[in-house]
C-alpha cells in the first residue's frame, strides 16, 4: 500500500486456494493489485479469510510466468518461442497425427481443479467432442472421486449435504481425516467457535491435529487410528449404533430403502464388526470407539439407548460439559484423509451409513460433508470432467443424455467411458497413449510415484501444458501454452458447498489469451465447432444442458453475490442449502455393506512404519503458487514429522537429515520430533518439488476409483549426512 499508494476501484472476486470459495475484494490502482480484502458480504466467509487468500497472491506477477507459447519437437530440445497461431497449429497437428497412426483413443485431456467452471467444460467438451473419445479426467480422480461415487451410490448425488453456516447448529461434530485449521481455515475457525460454544467433537485421525488440542477446544475423544483402518473404525462406530438401540429409527423407517437397511444392519451387528475385534486392528481402545459411537448418536458419551422419543440418555461420560437434550444434531465433516485410501468409496458408503442410520441427513446442523481441497474441485466433477460422465453427473452410456449433448455440440459422442488419469498413464506406459492436453495440472508432482508418471509422459508423443509455469511436468512437454492465473481469469468457481460464486478478471491475461480462448482456438484448430463471445455464454450453455444448473447464470450470481446447486425451477431463487431435505436425490437412501479389507501396503522389517501426507496452512498443494508469493514468509521446506520414541530407535534428533525409502523409491527431509505422531507412523507435506514426497508415495488406489492411496506408504526412516 505504501508503494502503490491508496486503491481507486475494487473487484469482487474468489479467492483461488482452497474448497472454502472466500469472497474477497481486489483493491486496485489502476491495473494494478493493492491488497486482497476478504469481502464482507460472501457467505462462505463473511468478511473474514487466511492468510494465503489475503497475502498470497504476487505469483500473479512473478518472474517465472511464461506468457508466449512455446514448442519444442523433443523434450531434450530447447523451447522456442512461437505465435498462438503456430503453437496451437502445431499441437493439433500432433494430435491428429497421433491419432491417424495410433487410433481415436491414443489421446486424452486432463483439467484441473484451479480452472473456473467455464473452463473445465470446455475442455471436456474438446475431448469429447473433437478427439471424439471420453479420455478426459481431473485432479479430483486424486482426491474426492470417492466422495463421488460413495456419496452417489448412497445418497444419490456426489456432493456435500450442508453449508458451512450449518456446523452453527451441529451439537456434535465429528471430523475424520482432516485438518480443517490448516486445510480450510476459514471454515476450521468457523467449527471452532462452535466448539467454544459447547457443541462436542470426536476427531478421527492417525495425528494429533490442531482440533484435537489447541486453546480453548479439545477433542471430547480422538481416535488415534492407525492409517488404512478407518472402514474398521466406521464400522465399530455402527455395530455399536445398531447394538445398541441408537438408530434413529423413524428416519430409516421413512426415509431408507428397507431391504439395503436390513441387509446393512445385520452386517454391521456381527461380533467381526464389533469395538472390541476393531480394536486390534484399529489401534483405538474398544471403550473409546463405544463412547464416540454413543456421542455421535445420542449426544452423550454415556451407555444407555435414549428414551422413548429416541432423546439421548445419561449424563456425559467425561462430565466436562452439559449434556445436549434430545437426539443431537451431529455433523460430519471428513477430508482427504478419508478418499486416499485404498478403501476410499467405501468409507466415504460407512460415513453415509453412519448418518442415515442415525437421522442425521436432511437438515441444518447435520449432514455429510466432505471438505473439497482445492477451490473448484466441486465444480470439476460437477463439469462433467470424468471419463464415465457428461455435466450434471449424467452417465456417458445414457442414449438420452448423450443425445441432447449430441445436438447442443454439433458432434456424435462415443458411448463408452474413456480412461481415468492413472488409466492414461498405464497406457502411455503400454504403449497405446500417446497425445494428452493438460490444463493446470502438474501430475509429476502432484500424483503418486513419480517414476511411474515420468515414464508415462516420456513414452508420449506431445504433451501440451497450459499453465502459468514451467511446471515439473512442462519438463515433458512439446507445446507450452501460457496459462491465467484468478486475476486474470473470469468465470465461476463452485466450493464445498455447492457455492457458485464469480471470479472477476481484475488485470488482462499476461499471455494475451483467457484460459477458455485457448482450449477454443485448439478446439476449432481441431475442426470442431465451438465460439463464444464471453465466458457468461459458456455458462449459459451449462445451465441449458445441466437440469442442476438450469437457472444458474452471471447475471444472477452477481445479483444475489452467489448461488448454490442445485438452482433452478424447483429451488429457491439462490439454489438450495440443505441436501437431501425431504428425500434423497435418488429417493430412498440406500445402505451399503463396507466390509473392511486391510490395505495391501503392509509394514514388514525391511519398511516398518507407515507415511501418512497433508498440508499445512501457509502452503498450497504443490506449492506452485505459494511459493512463488514473496510476502509468504511463514514456511520454507517439507519436513517429516516423527514420534520422539522412533526417532530415538533410530538416534534422530530433531532437525536431523533423514533418508526415507519405501518400495516405489527415496526421498531426504528434514526430521521433526513431535508427540503429534503416533509410534509406528510418520508424516509429511509435499509443497516442495525437491522434497519428493510423491517419489515414494504408492501406487496403490482406491478399488472403485482409482484414487491413490496417498495415505498409506510403509517406509523405513534412518539418519543420513546432510544432501
Ligand atoms: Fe478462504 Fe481457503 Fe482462500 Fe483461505 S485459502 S482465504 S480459507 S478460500
Amino acid at each position: 500500500v505504501i508503494e502503490l499508494g491508496l486503491p481507486e476501484h475494487s473487484v469482487i472476486t474468489t479467492c483461488a486456494y482452497c474448497g472454502v470459495g472466500c469472497g474477497f475484494k481486489a483493491e486496485m490502482k489502476g491495473s494494478q493489485v493493492v491488497r486482497m480484502v476478504p469481502w464482507k458480504d460472501g457467505k462462505a466467509n463473511d468478511g473474514h479469510s487466511c492468510v494465503k487468500g489475503r497475502f498470497a497472491w504476487g505469483y500473479a506477477t512473478h518472474k517465472d510466468r511464461i506468457t508466449k507459447p512455446m514448442i519444442r519437437a523433443k523434450i531434450t530440445d530447447p523451447w522456442r518461442e512461437v505465435s498462438w497461431d503456430e503453437a496451437i497449429a502445431y499441437a493439433a497437428g500432433q494430435f491428429r497425427r497421433i491419432q491417424a497412426e495410433y487410433g481415436r483413443e491414443a489421446v486424452g485431456g486432463i483439467t484441473s481443479s484451479r480452472c473456473t467452471n467455464e473452463e473445465t467444460y470446455l475442455v471436456q467438451k474438446l475431448v469429447r467432442g473433437a478427439f471424439g473419445n471420453n479420455n478426459v479426467d481431473t485432479c479430483a480422480r486424486v482426491c474426492h472421486s470417492p466422495t463421488g461415487y460413495g456419496l452417489g451410490q448412497t445418497y444419490g448425488t456426489s456432493a456435500g449435504t450442508q453449508t458451512f453456516k450449518s456446523v452453527e447448529k451441529a451439537d456434535v461434530i465429528m471430523v475424520i481425516g482432516a485438518n480443517p485449521t490448516d486445510g480450510h481455515p476459514v471454515f476450521g475457525s468457523r467449527m471452532k467457535k462452535r466448539l467454544r460454544q459447547g457443541a462436542r467433537l470426536i476427531v478421527i485421525d492417525p495425528r494429533s491435529i490442531d482440533l484435537v488440542k489447541s486453546p480453548h477446544v479439545r477433542a471430547d475423544f480422538h481416535l488415534k487410528l492407525r492409517p488404512g483402518t478407518n472402514v474398521a473404525v466406521i464400522n465399530a462406530l455402527a455395530h455399536v449404533v445398531v447394538t445398541e438401540g441408537l438408530e434413529d429409527a423413524a428416519f430409516v423407517a421413512g426415509r431408507c430403502d428397507a431391504q439395503s437397511y436390513r441387509e446393512w444392519r445385520e452386517f454391521v451387528a456381527r461380533p467381526e464388526n464389533s469395538p472390541e475385534a476393531m480394536a486390534p486392528v484399529c489401534g483405538v481402545p474398544a471403550e473409546t470407539l463405544r463412547a464416540a459411537a454413543r456421542l455421535y448418536a445420542t449426544g452423550s458419551a454415556g451407555g444407555g439407548s435414549g428414551d422413548a422419543e429416541g432423546h439421548g440418555a445419561g449424563e456425559t461420560g467425561d462430565g466436562r460439559r452439559t449434556p445436549i437434550s434430545g437426539r443431537p444434531n451431529a455433523a460430519i465433516y471428513y477430508g482427504l484423509g478419508v478418499t486416499e485410501h485404498a478403501q476410499g468409496a467405501t468409507m466415504v458408503m460407512g460415513i453415509a451409513n453412519l448418518a442415515m442410520a442415525t437421522g442425521n441427513v436432511g437438515r441444518e446442523g447435520v449432514g455429510v460433508n466432505p471438505l473439497r481441497g482445492q477451490n473448484n474441485v466441486q465444480g470439476s466433477c460437477d463439469m462433467g470432467s470424468f471419463p464415465h460422465e457428461l455435466p450434471g453427473y449424467r452417465h456417458i452410456s445414457d442414449s438420452t443424455v448423450r443425445g441432447e449433448f449430441e445436438a447442443a455440440w454439433g458432434v456424435r459422442l462415443d458411448p463408452e467411458p474413456g480412461l481415468r488419469l492413472p488409466n492414461m498413464f498405464d497406457a502411455a506406459i503400454a504403449g497405446s497413449f500417446k497425445g494428452l492436453y493438460c490444463e493446470g495440472e502438474d501430475v509429476v508432482q502432484s500424483d503418486p510415484d513419480t517414476q511411474h508418471v515420468a515414464a508415462a509422459l516420456m513414452a508420449m508423443e506431445c504433451i501440451v501444458v497450459q499453465d502459468l509455469f514451467l511446471n515439473e511436468t512442462a519438463k515433458y512437454a512439446h507445446v507450452f501454452l501460457p496459462g491465467s492465473s484468478f486475476l486474470e481469469k473470469d468465470g465461476t468457481f463452485t466450493n464445498a458447498e455447492r457455492r457458485i460464486s464469480r471470479v472477476a478478471r481484475v488485470m488482462p491475461p499476461l499471455g494475451g489469451h483467457a484460459d477458455w480462448e485457448i482450449t477454443v482456438k485448439l478446439a476449432q484448430a481441431l475442426g470442431m465447432q465451438m465460439d463464444y463471445r464471453h465466458p457468461g455464454e459458456i455458462m449459459d450453455e451449462i445451465a441449458a444442458l445441466t437440469p442442476t444448473f438450469r437457472g444458474v447464470s452471471f447475471e444472477k450470481i452477481e445479483r444475489l453475490g452467489s448461488v448454490q446447486w442445485p438452482c433452478n425451477g424447483d429451488t429457491p431463487e439462490g439454489g438450495q442449502e440443505t441436501m437431501h431435505v425431504d428425500a434423497f436425490v435418488r429417493g430412498k437412501g440406500r445402505f451399503i455393506i463396507t466390509k473392511y479389507v486391510p490395505t495391501d501396503e503392509k509394514v514388514t522389517q525391511r519398511f516398518p512404519l507407515l507415511l501418512t501426507t497433508g498440508r499445512i496452512l501457509s502452503q498450497y498443494n504443490v506449492g506452485a503458487q505459494t511459493r512463488r508469493t514473496a510476502n509468504n514468509v511463514w514456511h520454507g521446506e517439507d519436513r517429516l514429522e516423527i514420534h520422539p520414541h522412533d526417532a530415538e530407535d533410530r538416534g534422530i534428533e530433531d532437525g536431523d537429515w533423514v533418508g526415507i525409502e519405501s518400495r516405489a523409491g527415496q526421498t531426504v527431509l528434514r526430521a521433526r520430533i513431535t508427540e503429534r505422531m503416533q509410534p509406528g507412523v510418520v508424516y509429511t507435506t509435499f509443497h516442495f518439488p525437491e522434497s519428493g514426497a510423491n517419489v515414494i508415495t504408492t501406487d496403490s488406489s482406491d478399488w472403485a476409483t482409482n484414487c491413490p492411496e496417498y495415505k498409506v506408504t510403509a517406509v523405513q526412516v534412518l539418519p543420513v549426512a546432510q544432501p
